[in-house]
């Protein structure tokens, strides 16, 4: 029988530890509703750490990577923009895309017709997202950026949430630059699934997931959704990606071997791709789909509505 975890409380937020990594615990944090790392970093060091070095040092392939996969790419992109453009009347098509990175899914959505604007702390991400067409404001989303932005039909964050100190905080922002009707599209890792445990107990991996200080956050369907309905959201739809840790669990344990990591990222993209190619996109997001309301999948992805 494993003992109970410790329980563990700063300030307001408390709960019990689920993971340890270097300085940081990861607690299922009451408050919160989701698992989030402790102590939460200085704003300030924060900020400098994503405004210079972040592409640079932690992501130095992502550009080069984010090129070649493309094509691949913009399916899930395009899944995302359509899940949105159901949503919304066909004169409403003005997007935030919060943390836009190097722009390709801003690029993805003007060719869609979206007015697409980003915002990106990372000089080297906005830039490329720039040359790429999109309008970009270089800086951090937060208060004082958010009531100069405008206002906007749909807000997308992918990959963001798990990285800033106040995710609740973002999300209220964003709530409130969105009109009535207006829908959010926020996804983030799908963490401490029940692939990722079952891969860790076949592989004797450690939680491989578990990164701080860049991943303070760690959602899943459950704690996202929950989270979005208490700010006032009404949730939409559900999607997911490959669950990348199924080929740990068949025994290609890509955990610590980059390489091998990416063979098994360009076998799911493959695998997506297929389905294209026969005609088969509907299955492909039928799968997903199914996927996520079963908890699964390598993303947590929800849609939702502002009423
Ligand atoms: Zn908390």
């Amino acid at each position: 029988m494993r003992e109970a975890a410790q329980f563990l409380a700063d300030g307001l937020h408390s709960g019990p530890a689920v993971a340890l990594r270097d300085s940081h615990s990861i607690i299922d944090c009451e408050a919160c509703g989701f698992k989030h790392a402790l102590p939460l970093p200085d704003a300030a060091a924060m900020e400098r750490a994503y405004r210079e070095n972040y592409y640079a040092q932690e992501k130095p392939n992502f550009l080069s990577h984010a090129g070649e996969d493309q094509e691949w790419f913009a399916l899930s992109q395009t899944d995302k923009l359509e899940m949105l453009e159901r949503l919304l009347p066909t004169d409403r098509r003005r997007l935030l895309d919060i943390g836009c990175g190097p722009g390709f899914f801003l690029a993805t959505a003007m060719k869609r017709g979206w007015q697409a604007h980003g915002i990106e702390p990372s000089r080297q991400a906005a830039a490329h997202a720039r040359a790429l067409g999109a309008r970009v404001t270089e800086g951090f989303f937060g208060l004082e950026t958010a009531a100069s932005l405008g206002r906007f039909d749909a807000i997308a964050l992918t990959n963001m949430l798990e990285h800033v100190p106040d995710p609740i905080g973002i999300l209220r922002q964003a709530y409130d630059l969105l009109d009535s009707g207006g829908a959010i599209c926020v996804g983030v890792p799908n963490d401490f699934s029940p692939l990722q445990l079952a891969a860790r107990a076949a592989s004797g991996a450690a939680d491989w997931w578990v990164a701080p200080p860049h991943h303070l956050n760690y959602f899943d369907f459950a704690s996202l959704g929950a989270l979005l309905t208490r700010l006032g959201f009404v949730i939409a739809e559900r999607s997911t990606s490959f669950p990348m840790e199924a080929f740990v669990m068949m025994g290609e344990n890509y955990i610590g071997d980059p390489a091998l990591g990416r063979a098994c990222h360009n076998k799911r993209k493959r695998f997506d791709l297929a389905f294209e190619a026969a005609g088969l996109g509907q299955s492909r997001r039928a799968f997903y789909r199914a996927l996520a309301d079963a908890g699964l999948g390598r993303e947590a992805v929800i849609v939702a509505v502002k009423p």
